[in-house]
């Protein structure tokens, strides 16, 4: 940050309270000051209506300016090895000249109020270097809500000239899904040893995944990670890739030596060559706004029919008639929607 950007944004950001104008926000993060940005990020992620109103006219300006980066999502089960990896990743690239933002979609948040992602300092070189910007997940939230900041806040960061954006996520179950529905490339961080690695949900997310990388692949484990690699590519044979015209295959990594880690750039790499060469890279991009779409419809159409007082007496009620056998399911929904469209 310049010294004059530096005095602007004290002054900006003195009147904490305030919202600052559309056009200030626009060029704040159009000129990469990262205060701005943690500001614009800030009324991305608030529920107050006013601060919704003005995000979504401060993101009508800045989309333009996005979609240039690489979206990379990491997952992996808590332990695997993801901020270590990603801050050895991500120092990489910085080095190279990079600009690497790093967002989390922490599902925990919204069901514990804790977080599995962690409240200790995660990433701490990384998130001290001039070129990245790390943020943690939006703190509560439906997951529903959770990935709509986290969608919104990647075009921030685009349009603040980010130009690899990391999506990270915890390996639970449907924040996985969500994760890989806003990315280019989906990467799983696997371990060896478990002995049941090729099993359950580890099978499952191999289905969505770009590539996997088996980390700790160091000291004692090397070995054991080597021989994992070869029974991962052996499985990934019999499992349809998710990206037409790309093979996933499994490779080693150490997050803790960084042997393999220049190796997730260049398969990164690749994989955008080929997919902008057969056109899946920007056809995913349209079929992941328009799922973007349509799952935000069926979330406003879930919180209009559960948070109408009418229908929340009338659905009590239903429950009673169903549970004491005076009504069927199919003839209860039936029943609310029909009091719904009255009420609507
Ligand atoms: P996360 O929960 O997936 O974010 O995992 P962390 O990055 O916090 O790592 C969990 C533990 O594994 C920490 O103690 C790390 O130091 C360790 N670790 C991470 N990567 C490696 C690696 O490549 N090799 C070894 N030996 N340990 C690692």
């Amino acid at each position: 940050m310049t010294e004059k950007e530096s005095i602007q944004s004290k002054q900006l950001l003195s009147t904490r309270r305030r919202l600052l104008s559309v056009d200030d926000y626009v060029q704040g993060v159009m000129n990469g000051n990262r205060a701005i940005i943690a500001q614009a990020i800030t009324i991305v992620e608030s529920n107050l209506p006013k601060h919704m109103e003005m995000a979504q006219k401060v993101l009508k300006e800045l989309i333009p300016y996005t979609g240039k980066s690489v979206r990379i999502g990491f997952t992996g089960v808590p332990g695997a090895g993801k901020s270590t990896l990603i801050e050895s990743f991500g120092m990489m690239l910085c080095e190279q000249n990079h600009r690497v933002a790093v967002l989390a979609v922490d599902p925990s948040s919204s069901v514990s109020k804790g977080s599995i992602l962690g409240d200790k300092t995660r990433m701490e070189h990384l998130s001290r270097h001039p070129h990245a910007y790390v943020r943690p997940s939006p703190s509560s939230g439906t997951l529903g809500g959770v990935t709509r900041k986290s969608r919104e806040t990647l075009l921030i960061c685009e349009a603040a000239g980010y130009d690899v954006i990391i999506v990270e996520t915890v390996g639970v179950g449907q924040s996985e899904v969500t994760v890989q529905s806003m990315v280019d490339f989906f990467l799983v961080i696997m371990l060896t040893g478990a002995g049941d690695e090729l099993q359950g949900m580890k099978k499952g997310v191999m289905e969505f995944a770009d590539a996997i990388f088996i980390n700790k692949a160091d000291g004692e484990n090397k070995q054991a990670a080597m021989n994992a690699k070869v029974e991962y590519n052996r499985l990934l044979h019999f499992i349809q890739p998710i990206t037409e015209g790309w093979e996933t295959k499994a490779f080693t990594v150490s997050a803790l030596t960084g042997e393999g880690v220049a190796h997730i750039w260049k398969v990164i790499q690749k994989y955008k060559q080929v997919t902008s060469m057969n056109g899946f890279f920007g056809k995913r991009r349209k079929e992941q706004m328009i799922d973007w779409v349509h799952s935000m419809i069926e979330d406003q159409l879930k919180a209009r029919f559960y948070g109408n007082p009418s229908m929340k007496k009338n659905i009590t009620k239903m429950e009673g008639l169903l549970l004491n056998g005076h009504t069927s399911p199919t003839l209860a929904v039936q029943q609310l929607f029909n009091i719904y469209d009255e009420n609507g």
